[in-house]
């Protein structure tokens, strides 16, 4: 899995737009995540709302969706199976006995990252 994930990285390297300005790089991949998870939110009211079936379009648009945080994480040299395990560290951390126990919600410690300067 972890060379498949480097592989992927370096896929998304090899096809993403060269910018001059890495300040309109980061917004660009940033902007990129929210409009494909908003195509993500769209096939999912089509698909329940409408009875209009979009599951094709869900899976499509998570992997879109999935490209912009990978080109964040090469925009910042991050390995993603590094980022995937910081969150799998941190829920196991949280839910150990389950998402939806009473422990888990006293674990539960929400980090407000835009008043957070770390
Ligand atoms: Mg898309």
């Amino acid at each position: 899995m972890e060379k498949f994930l480097k592989d992927y990285q370096e896929f998304v390297k090899s096809i993403a737009k060269k910018f001059d300005d890495p300040e309109k790089e980061l917004m660009t991949w940033g902007l990129g995540i929210s409009g494909e998870a908003g195509d993500v939110a769209g096939c999912i009211k089509k698909t329940i709302s409408h009875k209009d079936g979009q599951l094709p379009g869900i899976k499509e648009n998570l992997g879109d969706t999935l490209w912009y945080i990978v080109a964040i994480c090469n925009f910042y040299n991050w390995n993603l199976e590094d980022v995937i395990k910081e969150n799998t560290d941190k829920l196991n951390k949280r839910y150990s006995e389950g998402v939806f126990t009473e422990k888990a919600a006293c674990k539960r410690e929400r980090i407000d990252w835009n008043e957070n300067k770390k």
